[in-house]
């Protein structure tokens, strides 16, 4: 497939151009004309550069690209990084906010899909001035320590969880990522909010506020956006697709 085309649906379905953000979304680097296969993984990073190399990906899809306002040095990190993809003819695609926010792919939409948060969907959390979460509502209240689990196990991850509200929750609004300071949104407002990093300067305000946090982790939690652009792109170009995991930990 051609790059150009390719980029073009990217750019157009991720409504990119719709969002201020830090990182530059879109194409970061240009290799290959033709794309043949790509691979999407959540962070730019020489190991995911070299796992895609490894694939024979012509292209690398990621959530955190390289260039976030702009390249001030060709020098160390980013010298290697744009060397090896270069040498290799391997274009870079990232997108940061427009995929958190996005209402098919996105990662939070995703995180309610996952977990059979169906009812009462509505846009939650501003980041940057840009509503990039969602919020919504169990069909039937469920335990708290049930939903932890199902999260560690769906997610494969480690939760650390700030207990301060109802044992049986119904509502749960997501942001994924390092998102913690939008907390002020969550209270009074839902049963238990999810992202991310966990934060120390909300664990008092989550106290006094009566509010469960569940922090998922922040690679787990922009693992779902990435996972469901994997499968969107081969299925509708019928190129090959691969989701390349190279998980922090955080
Ligand atoms: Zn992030």
């Amino acid at each position: 497939m051609e790059i150009k085309k390719l980029n073009k649906f990217l750019d157009k379905y991720l409504k990119i151009s719709e969002i201020d953000d830090l990182s530059v979304n879109g194409l970061q680097v240009e290799g290959r004309k033709d794309v043949k296969k790509i691979c999407f993984a959540v962070d730019a990073s020489l190991e995911t550069f070299k796992l895609a190399k490894k694939e024979n990906a012509d292209m690398l899809f990621v959530h955190h690209g390289m260039i976030w306002g702009g390249i001030k040095k060709v020098t160390g990190i980013n010298y290697k990084r744009l060397k090896f993809l270069i040498e290799n003819e391997i274009s870079l695609y990232a997108t940061h906010l427009p995929l958190d926010k996005h209402r098919e792919v996105g990662n939070n939409i995703q995180f309610l899909k996952i977990f059979g948060i169906n009812e009462a969907i509505e846009e939650f959390g501003t980041y940057h001035e840009i509503i990039i979460g969602y919020k919504g509502k169990f069909e039937k209240e469920r335990n708290l320590s049930g939903f932890v689990s199902e999260i560690e196990k769906q997610l494969n991850t480690k939760c650390k969880i700030l207990k301060f509200g109802k044992d049986k929750i119904k509502s749960v609004g997501v942001v994924s990522g390092g998102a913690a300071s939008l907390i002020d949104e969550a209270l009074y407002n839902i049963d238990c909010f999810v992202t991310g990093e966990p934060s120390h300067q909300v664990y008092h305000i989550a106290k006094e506020g009566k509010i469960n946090v569940i922090f998922a982790g922040h690679y787990a939690t922009e693992t779902l956006g990435v996972k469901a652009m994997t499968e969107l792109i081969g299925k509708k170009f019928g190129i090959e697709t691969r989701f390349i995991d190279c998980p922090t930990g955080l």
